[in-house]
């Protein structure tokens, strides 16, 4: 094709990341939503030009709407996504121009719609755990492989004209999700979305523990850009738009979040760490909900 590539890694310093996409004069760059993130907030980043960045592809299991915005709005190109786990062979499906669902690799795999708890088919257009079988692989083979994430199958014809199927957006893994008092669960993507869209925040972790009231406490440790500090008004807002939190403070089952700021300039690690989750759906002693890191699997 003609087109250099540079492979640049995890993205442990932004400014550094942001300096080698301005000298390199890239157009299209691949990368982990929450680092992607972190370079174009970067001073550097900000500065790169929007008639620079002609394309982003953003690869998780799951993206932020609320980042891909962002980064539309910073550097006005347009974001892809990309759906893929290490078991897939990592790449699971990727966005057409029409940015409506993922046209899944069918030549390599199958994959499915089951109920997650009976393990049934799920009817056409209904929403489920994907599954996949491998058709290609023959070192390790996997059949109808329980991916945990729940997404459907589009049923309409995509407008690019292609044939290959289309999955729509996952709406995160089963597993990462806390179960709190009163009934609520809190989802790990209900955070990502009420979060991502405050201007200066980067990342942040969350952390479910009991109180010595036997109810529920939440804390948020945010990590702010090095230019920008959210409000932490904007942050409570945020949090109480979410029904699990606001009904569940209601009700005395969980106290009033905890928000504090981590004011470390280089927080970003280089691993490859996973979000990570204690028992599902069971109300937790001390429950990781999130880690700094996004699932790095599809990378
Ligand atoms: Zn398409």
């Amino acid at each position: 094709m003609n087109v250099d590539a540079l492979v640049y890694g995890p993205v442990a310093d932004p400014h550094h990341a942001a300096e080698t996409i301005a000298s390199f004069g890239a157009h299209c760059i691949i990368g982990i939503p929450t680092q992607v993130l972190a370079v174009a907030t970067d001073r550097t980043g900000t500065k790169i030009g929007k008639d620079r960045i002609e394309s982003l592809l953003l690869t998780t299991d799951y993206v932020p709407k609320a980042i891909a915005e962002t980064l539309k709005k910073i550097w006005g190109c347009r974001v892809y996504t990309h759906y893929g786990m290490t078991e897939m062979g990592f790449g699971g499906g990727v966005e057409c121009d029409a940015l409506d669902g993922y046209h899944l690799r069918e030549a390599d795999l199958y994959c499915e719609v089951i109920d997650p708890d009976t393990g049934e088919i799920c009817s056409e257009g209904i929403s489920g755990e994907i599954v996949f079988t491998t058709l290609t692989r023959q070192g390790m083979p996997l059949i109808r492989y329980r991916t945990g994430d729940i997404a459907r199958m589009i049923i309409e014809s995509c407008p690019c004209g292609s044939h290959l199927k289309r999955m729509e957006y996952a709406e995160g893994r089963r597993e990462r999700a806390v179960c709190l008092g009163s009934g609520g669960v809190l989802k790990i993507s209900e955070l990502d979305e009420a979060l991502f869209g405050i201007q200066g925040l980067l990342d942040y972790r969350a952390n479910v523990s009991t109180a010595s009231d036997g109810s529920f406490q939440l804390h948020i440790d945010v990590h702010r850009s090095e230019n920008d500090w959210p409000i932490h008004g904007d942050m409570m807002k945020a949090l109480e738009r979410i029904g699990a939190i606001r009904q569940n403070v209601a009700a005395g089952c969980l106290k009033t979040p905890i928000v504090q700021f981590n004011m470390e300039g280089r927080w970003i690690t280089t691993g490859a760490a996973k979000r990570k989750s204690s028992s599902p759906m069971t109300p937790p002693s001390e429950f990781l909900l999130k880690q700094l890191n996004r699932d790095h699997r599809s990378c």
